[in-house]
């Protein structure tokens, strides 16, 4: 029976020692299937998370709960899972919690920070009584349209919000959801850096796909600990499936090239790949790397 852990000790590993777990947001069956693939081709944890839009499309959140969790079993999954709400709402990080998913991220960046601030203790209190795992968002990421990314999160809002009890925190660090235009700026690391000095908690970089890998991995080495991919794979789906399309592979009638399971397979087999990359840029151990590191800790306190 599929086991969803909360991954608090899985990003607090990651803050402590410098590399970034990735959340990786599905969309349907065969997106699970390809990054459970990954994490237990490359032994590493892995969180799957789901917007409100795609549980929508996939018929709720329950049925994705479901997907994850029997696609863990039917896959012999060995490797840590959580399971995360992308960007809940208020209602939809209740619903969340209620059914079980092992984290929930709720986004009240829209409302004023005091009501934000409200009802993030209000999800803090009903999913910590389950031992469910928060995160909340700060400042603004932006959504594909300036080239600035949004509006910083501020240093005193960090603070109160880790005050609050959130396990993490994602931050408007002028990153953008979608892919960057021209002329973007950048992250700001200064502010990065002002976040992590005075915050201890594991902290998000949502809109990760995109942003180039000197500067993922210069955020990670300030204290990002969670990195967001979604329109990565997104990409790397329809980059591999259009090719099956030009070389006109569907209409090959004597191999059912027009069989959905072979349509969907570039595509799918793309995602795996594309995600065993990232996590080569995250620097994600494998679980047997870090199991080794624990027996050595034990090992070396017996000594003493
Ligand atoms: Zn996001």
């Amino acid at each position: 029976m599929a086991y969803l852990d909360n991954g608090n000790q899985i990003f607090k590993d990651a803050r402590k020692n410098h590399y970034a777990v990735g959340a990786y947001n599905t969309n349907n069956l065969e997106w699970t299937r390809a990054i459970l693939r990954a994490a237990e081709e490359t032994r590493t944890p892995v969180l799957i998370q789901v917007s409100t839009g795609a549980a929508k499309y996939m018929g709720g959140y329950k049925i994705v709960k479901d997907i994850v969790e029997d696609t863990m079993d039917s896959m012999n999954i060995s490797v840590p899972v959580v399971l995360n709400l992308d960007h809940g709402d208020f209602e939809s990080a209740k619903e969340c919690i209620a059914l079980g998913y092992s984290s929930v991220m709720f986004d009240g960046h829209a409302l004023p920070t005091d009501e934000n601030l409200a009802k993030t203790k209000e999800i803090i209190k009903l999913a910590h009584e389950r031992g469910i795992s928060v995160e909340a968002e700060i400042g603004k990421i932006g959504e594909n349209q300036g080239a600035d990314g949004g509006e910083l999160a501020s240093v005193e809002d960090a603070k109160t919000f880790v005050a609050a009890g959130v396990d993490k925190l994602a931050c408007g660090i002028g990153n953008i959801h979608g892919v960057y235009p021209e002329g973007w700026k950048g992250l700001n690391f200064d502010r990065l850096k002002e976040i992590a000095d005075a915050v201890p908690v594991p902290l998000v970089l949502h809109g990760g796909s995109g942003i180039p890998e000197d500067q993922v991995k210069k955020a990670i080495s300030l204290g990002i600990s969670k990195v967001n991919i979604n329109t990565e794979f997104q990409l790397a789906f329809q980059g591999a499936t259009r090719k099956y399309f030009e070389a006109h592979k569907d209409e090959d009638k004597a191999n059912k090239g027009y069989d959905p399971r072979k349509l969907l397979l570039p595509g799918t087999e793309a995602i795996t790949d594309a995600m065993k990359e990232m996590i080569g840029w995250l620097g994600t151990p494998s679980i047997d790397e870090e199991l080794k590191n624990a027996a050595f800790d034990r090992s070396s306190l017996n000594e003493e």
